[in-house]
């Protein structure tokens, strides 16, 4: 009875593309969010990242810039090598970046390079970002390549982790 109406249920939402993105998209934010988590057990900025091409994750990552004394060891640039090796391609056409924050102008550039589909991020960084806050690199139309871009995807959990890692930090300095 019970796994009926649960079958129902997803035959519903089947109906609706957009609503069926949306659970997808916070589905894959989980895992990037579990990253996140993982980043944060090893005294990384919790920030974490995952590249789902097919309805797979082909790439993922937390920020690692602490354990590889590597300011540029960000969470997306580790996933897009982690999927550029798993692809064993250059490009990244079909692949999604789903990532707990807002893109720096590096990671930004790096998704314009990789020539992504989308790019679905958590929380703004008005400080830093470079998808939205402070310009929009991946949506320049000077460049070569754009990618569709959607934001605010559990953006609440996205950035409470963040708020509370730094707060925890000032507090022992
Ligand atoms: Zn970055």
């Amino acid at each position: 009875m019970n796994s009926e109406s649960q079958t129902d249920c997803h035959r519903e939402n089947s109906r609706f593309g957009e609503s069926n993105q949306a659970q997808a998209d916070a589905a894959w934010m989980r895992s990037a969010l579990a990253e996140a988590q993982a980043a944060e057990k090893r005294n990384e900025v919790p920030i974490g990242a995952v590249i789902v091409q097919n309805g797979r994750i082909i790439g993922q990552s937390g920020n690692a810039t602490e354990a590889s004394e590597d300011p540029t060891a960000h969470a997306e640039i580790l996933a897009i090598r982690q999927a550029v090796r798993a692809t064993k391609t250059r490009w990244l056409h079909d692949a999604t970046l789903y990532v707990t924050l807002e893109p720096c102008a590096m990671c930004a550039g790096a998704v314009v390079l990789a020539r992504m589909l989308r790019l679905v991020f958590g929380a703004l960084d008005p400080k830093g970002g470079a998808c939205m806050s402070l310009r929009n690199i991946v949506q320049d139309l000077r460049l070569n390549h754009r990618c569709q871009v959607t934001s605010g995807v559990l953006a609440e959990e996205c950035g409470s982790i963040l708020t509370r890692f730094f707060r925890v930090r000032r507090n022992q300095a």
